[in-house]
C-alpha cells in the first residue's frame, strides 16, 4: 500500500496501481518483510529551544516561498521547468550569504524546497486530469506550520535517553509515550529515516509534535485461526465480519458529534471576529480533534482485533458503495435535504469508516495479510447460504431472512459472508495467475520532465 498522507481514502486511491483478479483488487499483498512506518508524539521544548524552532519555521516559510518564486519566474522568463534537484543545487550558494538559513544544517531548506516540489507536481497531476489545477500559493509564516527533514542527517532520536537532538537547537526532552513508540520501531529493525516538526495553537501558546518515518520494521506476522475474514462496514454495526463479530463504534461519539453541533450553531449567532466567537472557533477545534483522537484509537483497536484473527481480509470497496448511496439514498440518508447537524453525523461516520478501512490495511501490511477491496453489490441482499437476490430478504436494518431458502442472520454478518465469498473467489483467481505480488510504485526521486504552463 503506498498512498499514506493521511488521506482516508488509501484502499480507493491506491486501486490505480492494485490490480484486479476476479470480482476485486489486490490492496495489499502481504508479502513484504518489512515495511515503512511512523512514529507519531507530542514534545515540549523549552522556551528557548521554541524560539529556535519558531525561527526555523521562519526560514522554511522563506525557502518555500522562494523556491515557488523562482520556478515562477524560471517558467514565465525562460520557459523552463526546474526541477528540486535544480534547486537542491543552489543551497550551497547560501553559505556565506545567508548562514542563519543553514543554521539547521542543510536538510531542514532541502525540505521546504521538496515540499514546493510536491506541491508543483500535484499541480501538474491535477492539470494533467483535467481537474481544476489551483497554482501552488505562496504561504504566510504565520501558517506555515511544519518542517521536514528527508534525510536522516543533523537529526537524531534515542529511545533510551528520551531525547531528540536537532542541528542548530540541541537536546529536546521527550515524554514516556515517545520513547516508547520508538522503543518499539527499533525493536522492530526500524530505521529512521524522516523527521517533521508541526506546531500547532494550543491557547495562547504552541503544542509541539514530531513524525519520524521509518523504514525497515519488521512484520509481525502472527498465525491466524482464519483463512479469509469478509468485512461489511456500516453505520449502525460500524464492522461486522464473516466470523460474526460486531464492532459498533462506542458512545461517546454520539456524545461529542453532539457538542459540536452545538458549538458551531452557537458560533453562529456570534459576530464574526468577536472574541466570543473565537473562543468558541478554539473550543470546536478542540473538541473536533479530541473526536478525531477518539475514533483513530478506535479504529487501530477494531482492525487489530479484525486482522489477527485472518490471514485475507475482503474489504468492500466504499467509494463504490458511496456511489451508490448518493443515487439511491439510503434509510438513513433518504434525501438531499439534511440537516446540518445529520451532515456533521455523516461527515464523521463515513471518515471513520474510511479510516477504519486504512488501519485495516496498514495493520494488515504489518502483519503480513492479504486483503482485497470487492464490488459490494448486492452483498447486503444476497442470501449467503443459497444466493438468492432479493430486497425483500431483509427484513429490517438489523435481519436479514430469505424469501427462497428461510435462512435467517445478522444482516451485516450475512453481508460480511459475502463479501468473504467475492474474496474467496479473488484469492483463487489470483493464485491460478501464479500469486503475483503488487508491483511497487517507482520511487518519486525521477526527474520530472512534463512541461505545462502555470495558471497565473
Ligand atoms: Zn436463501
Amino acid at each position: 500500500m503506498w498512498v499514506v498522507d493521511g488521506s482516508i481514502w488509501i484502499v480507493i486511491a491506491s486501486r490505480e496501481q492494485s490490480k484486479r483478479y476476479g470480482p476485486g483488487s489486490l490492496v495489499v499483498d502481504g508479502t513484504d518483510v518489512t515495511v515503512a512506518r511512523k512514529a507519531q508524539f507530542a514534545f515540549r521544548p523549552s522556551r528557548k529551544q521554541e524560539a529556535q524552532l519558531q525561527e526555523l519555521l521562519s526560514i522554511s516559510c522563506e525557502v518555500y516561498n522562494a523556491a515557488l518564486q523562482e520556478r515562477r519566474d524560471a517558467y514565465r522568463m525562460a520557459s523552463k521547468t526546474l526541477s528540486w534537484q535544480d534547486q537542491f543545487n543552489e543551497v550551497k550558494d547560501l553559505r556565506g550569504v545567508r548562514d542563519d538559513a543553514l543554521a539547521f544544517g542543510i536538510q531542514p531548506v532541502r525540505g521546504a524546497i521538496k515540499r514546493c516540489d510536491e506541491a508543483m507536481s500535484a499541480f501538474f497531476r491535477r492539470v494533467k486530469a483535467g481537474q481544476t489545477p489551483g497554482y501552488p500559493r505562496f504561504r504566510s509564516r504565520r501558517r506555515y506550520n511544519t518542517a521536514f527533514w528527508d534525510e536522516p542527517t543533523s537529526w537524531a532520536v534515542n529511545a533510551e535517553t528520551r531525547s531528540l537532538r536537532l542541528q542548530g537547537i540541541g537536546v529536546i526532552g521527550l515524554p514516556k509515550s515517545a520513547a516508547h513508540q520508538l522503543g518499539r520501531m527499533l525493536e522492530r529493525g526500524g530505521v529512521p529515516k524522516t523527521l517533521t516538526v508541526t506546531r500547532r495553537q494550543a491557547g495562547t501558546g504552541w503544542a509541539w509534535r514530531a513524525t519520524v518515518g521509518f523504514t525497515g520494521v519488521a512484520v509481525d506476522a502472527t498465525p491466524a485461526v482464519s483463512s479469509i475474514t469478509g468485512v461489511d462496514r456500516g453505520v449502525v454495526v460500524a464492522a461486522a465480519t464473516s466470523a460474526g463479530d460486531l464492532h459498533r463504534m462506542p458512545k461517546y461519539r454520539r456524545a461529542l458529534r453532539t457538542d459540536i453541533a452545538d458549538l458551531e450553531r452557537a458560533q453562529a449567532r456570534k459576530r464574526k471576529r468577536s472574541r466570543a466567537w473565537k473562543q468558541l472557533g478554539t473550543r470546536i477545534a478542540r473538541e473536533r480533534r479530541a473526536a478525531a483522537n477518539r475514533v483513530d484509537n478506535w479504529a487501530w483497536h477494531t482492525a487489530k482485533a479484525i486482522v489477527e484473527k485472518t490471514h485475507v481480509v475482503a474489504l468492500e470497496d466504499l467509494r463504490l458503495v458511496a456511489m451508490t448511496k448518493s443515487a439511491k439514498g439510503t434509510m438513513e440518508n433518504p434525501g438531499t435535504n439534511v440537516s446540518a447537524k445529520k451532515g456533521l453525523n455523516r461527515e464523521l461516520q463515513d471518515a471513520a469508516l474510511g479510516l477504519l478501512g486504512v488501519r485495516i490495511c496498514v495493520k494488515a501490511e504489518s502483519a503480513g495479510r492479504r486483503i482485497w477491496a470487492v464490488n459490494p453489490r448486492d452483498t447486503s441482499r444476497t442470501c449467503s447460504v443459497c444466493n438468492h437476490i432479493d430486497p425483500d430478504n431483509r427484513v429490517d436494518q438489523a435481519t436479514f431472512h430469505c424469501t427462497a431458502c428461510g435462512h435467517g442472520a445478522h444482516a451485516d454478518v450475512n453481508a460480511a459472508i459475502n463479501i468473504a465469498a467475492l474474496g474467496r473467489r479473488c484469492e483463487d483467481a489470483w493464485v491460478a495467475a501464479g500469486a503475483p505480488p503488487l508491483t511497487r510504485k517507482k520511487s518519486p526521486r525521477t526527474r520530472r520532465k512534463t512541461t505545462v504552463a502555470p495558471s497565473t
